[in-house]
């Protein structure tokens, strides 16, 4: 049976551990001291249970860069569960681009793992598997390492995204879904409300144990890979994905119900978005103490944080704007960033191509805004930031 966090009447905790470095050890420390808080992981993994860590690997990029999650986080969260006792922990990914061994190794991730005895791996294989109580998605395409494990740890990243205004917790698990699929999915889940509702069936049915967000150096602006760095010094730990990345959105002034993953995950019960319904808590001498979201909204919080705060507009001057192609955000390329590389027109997952080469390369790729379904792929995978959403 779904566990259903919106009807169990009791609120969903979420740890805020204020940290304000990579320093291995420090993070070490903080991450010890807010899974302690939900329970520790000798009450949550058993250690003969095969555990699979879900960092975000979108793409390779550098270390001073905030697109991956930082191998420092990654490092204590294999430290802990050797301490535990817990002897099969992997790592691994899907990237949008590249492998994401090739973009662990970019930023260290390899190395620090290997330290505690985890292996990093490339999500190659592949398994179909129905989903009959899917609301939005019946079946799934994913990893046959994801579907090996026994455990999914989600470690993401705290970043803005051009389709759901941020991506966190529950959008991490997209990397689950086999490469080749993943492209497909934007196209069978065109809109920002289906894709979300897919996304909240994936964290339904995959079910990962618990949730850690890296938001140490967030990501704000043109996310989740060409945006820029912000420090928002905290770590944030739940059970509950959907309450974790309310608690983003309310660190960066954006209204957690605007965000169709909170909003249709508390809908289907994966989470809760509402503030009454989450217990907000910081590690303070070992024991949990309880703050306000006002409290930590104005300690840790960033107001003019760039993301998206826009409401959704209806009406029929609206309806009648999307269908002559206008009031809608669109991708553009910015022609003096532009190197030509392909990769957007490689990254577009529409049959046929909605941005392409109109003469050779010998100028930036154009798009043709009737066949472009928004899905941002091209955007997010843009390797010089030369694709920005107006
Ligand atoms: S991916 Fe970026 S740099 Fe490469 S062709 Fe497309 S817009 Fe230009
Ligand atoms: S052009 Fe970009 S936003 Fe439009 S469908 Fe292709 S990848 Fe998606």
């Amino acid at each position: 049976m779904e566990e259903n966090h919106a009807d169990a009447g009791k609120r969903s905790k979420v740890v805020l551990i204020p940290c304000d470095t990579y320093e291995e050890e420090a993070v070490y420390q903080a991450l010890k001291a807010g899974i302690g808080l939900i329970g520790g992981l000798e009450s949550l993994i058993r250690p003969e249970e095969k555990v699979m860590l879900k960092p975000n690997l979108v793409r390779k990029a550098k270390l001073s860069r905030p697109v991956v999650t930082h191998p420092a986080v990654m490092g204590a969260v294999a430290r802990l569960l050797k301490e535990a006792g817990v002897k099969n922990v992997k790592a691994g990914d899907s990237c949008g681009v590249g492998m994401a061994t090739a973009a662990a190794a970019a930023v260290g991730m390899d190395t620090i793992l290997g330290k505690y005895g985890a292996e990093l791996v490339d999500f190659t294989g592949m398994g179909a598997v129905p989903y009959e109580n899917g609301v939005q998605a019946k079946s799934f395409f994913l990893s046959r390492e994801i579907l090996e494990s026994d455990v999914i740890i989600n470690v993401c990243k705290m970043k803005t995204h051009a389709l759901e205004r941020v991506t966190g917790a529950v959008k991490n698990m997209y990397g689950c879904i086999h490469g080749l699929h993943k492209a497909k999915g934007h196209t069978l889940y065109p809109s920002a409300d289906s894709f979300a509702r897919m996304l909240v069936d994936l964290n339904q049915f995959l079910k990962p144990r618990f949730y850690i967000m890296d938001g140490i150096v967030a990501m704000e602006g043109n996310g989740p890979t060409s945006g820029d760095p912000v420090h928002m010094n905290v770590l944030l730990v739940s059970e509950d994905a959907v309450a974790l990345d309310s608690v983003f959105c309310r660190l960066v002034n954006l209204k957690p119900e605007l965000v169709p993953t909170n909003y249709h995950g508390e809908k289907m019960g994966l989470g809760v978005w509402q503030e009454e319904k989450i217990e907000l808590v910081l590690p303070e001498g070992g024991k949990p103490r309880e703050i306000s979201m006002d409290e930590a909204a104005e300690r840790w919080g960033k107001s003019d944080f760039r993301v998206d705060r826009r409401r959704i507009k209806s009406g029929n001057w609206v309806r009648m704007g999307r269908f002559f192609n206008v009031f809608q955000k669109k991708p553009y390329v910015d022609g003096e960033k532009c190197v030509k590389c392909g990769v957007c027109v490689e990254s577009c997952p529409v049959e046929g191509k909605a941005v392409t080469f109109k003469n050779g390369r010998k100028s930036p790729p154009v798009y043709d805004y009737k066949k472009c379904i928004r899905c941002f792929c091209c955007q997010e995978m843009c390797p010089h930031k030369a694709i920005k959403v107006k």
